[in-house]
């Protein structure tokens, strides 16, 4: 057999995307299966997004784009950074790809050489670690720990700086856990990264919109300004408004570095669709009221799930600000055996007995870095959500 790179070898099937296609084979057995393990909206796309991506594609908006995004993408995406965030980037200094996803992938393509750290807090979302090694870099791990409701804390961050970390990534609301930082815990962060003017920064940001309890969303290039000329601003339409198929995410940066990101681009995609940037104008630039509704339905299922869960005996759970996820502690059955009468060593082993036992669908804490503890998320009805904590429940009360 030819092979296969050693690069590729570094690299993990996500744990979520795994979970969901074990999902799709049971239902596919007809077994009725709650699936908590998918992290997209459940609600449909805008109707003026479609709209417009089939008016672009009627017009004959269908031929190569240009690489970095339309100019009226670019100037929607200027004008959203304005609005929400109260940044002020050039179109020059603005590129799309094919979801946050590759936004990200393309940075680190256009910046790490052999051997250069990534200093990443987590639990982090699984791509992150996976996309700097396909690099070729470390991924540098900084635990957050649930005392502090996974915030990572300036000094933490500090300690894992070395002479060879090249970037430090943020996340809020962050992907496993919802937490959201406030403008003072960031410039506390944006203290410590100041001292090092070596580092580039990137803030994911693809949670802004879906943030809780009156919280005010800011993002590290507003909070600091001192950081605008390092800092890339990541973000993308799939999250807010329902929009993960349509592949589109954005960042604002420097200048030489999205000149080199645009070069990763005109390689590895060549551009994102034509019909899903006219998708986006539209959204971008149209009403902003589904953010405000959505996000209020969020809320109210994770105040749901929260309450059901954290009322079972043995799991606990901090209040998440934002995203869609929360992320549970199970310490207290590790080294118990649950009702099939399989012994529960670690947080992978408590996911599986739970689609085995319950036909629910989660992802165990080990994928994002810190265990034992277990993902879901409620970006489902909330009916299926109260199956899922019926379900749960029977399960948890069924360790020995
Ligand atoms: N960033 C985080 C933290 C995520 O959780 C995800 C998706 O789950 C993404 C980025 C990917 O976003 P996109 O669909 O724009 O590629």
């Amino acid at each position: 057999m030819p092979e296969i790179s050693d690069r590729l070898k570094k690299v993990s099937v996500s744990a979520s995307v795994a979970m969901t296609q074990k999902a799709r084979d049971l239902a596919a057995q007809g077994i009725d299966v709650v699936v908590l393990s998918t992290g997209e909206p459940d609600f449909p796309t805008p109707q003026h997004a479609i709209d417009a991506a089939y008016q672009a594609a009627l017009n004959g908006d269908t031929r190569y784009p240009p690489t970095d995004g339309t100019p009226e993408l670019r100037r929607a995406i200027r004008d959203k950074f304005k609005r929400d965030n109260q940044l002020d980037y050039d179109v020059s200094q603005i590129l799309t790809a094919g979801g946050a996803k590759q936004i990200i992938f393309n940075a680190m393509m256009a910046t790490i050489n052999p051997g250069d750290e990534v200093v990443i807090p987590g639990p982090s979302w699984i791509s992150y670690a996976d996309i700097v090694r396909f690099a070729g870099g470390i991924p540098v791990p900084v635990n957050c720990q649930q005392a502090h409701e996974f915030i990572p804390q300036p000094e933490d961050i500090e300690a894992a700086i070395t002479d060879k970390t090249k970037w430090v990534l943020l996340n809020f609301p962050g992907n496993p856990t919802g937490s959201v930082a406030t403008k003072e815990e960031l410039q506390a962060i944006g203290k410590v990264l100041l001292k090092y003017p070596d580092l580039w920064i990137m803030t994911d940001d693809i949670y802004e919109h879906l943030i809780y309890d009156g919280r005010e969303f800011f993002t590290l290039a507003q909070a600091e300004p001192r950081l605008y000329d390092r800092t890339l601003t990541v973000n993308g339409v799939s999250k807010a408004y329902s929009m993960t198929g349509w592949r589109l995410g954005f960042c604002g940066g420097p200048k030489p570095l999205i000149t080199a990101m645009s070069n990763v681009n005109t390689q590895n995609s060549g551009g994102v669709c034509t019909l899903t940037q006219a998708a986006a104008v539209a959204v971008l630039n149209g009403p902003q009221d589904l953010l405000r509704e959505r996000a209020e339905i969020y809320c109210q299922r994770r105040d749901y799930v929260l309450e059901r869960l954290n009322a079972i005996p043995g799991l606990h759970c901090h209040t998440p600000g934002g995203a869609f996820y929360l992320y549970i502690n199970i310490s207290e059955f590790i080294g118990r055996t649950c009702a099939s009468g399989k012994k529960i060593t670690s947080d992978a082993d408590f996911v599986m007995a739970l689609i085995e036992e319950q036909f629910v669908v989660t992802v165990q804490g080990a994928a994002y870095g810190m265990s034992p503890y277990f993902r879901i998320s409620y970006a489902t009805s909330t009916e299926r959500l109260k199956t899922g904590c019926d379900r749960i429940e029977a399960f948890c009360q069924g360790f020995l």
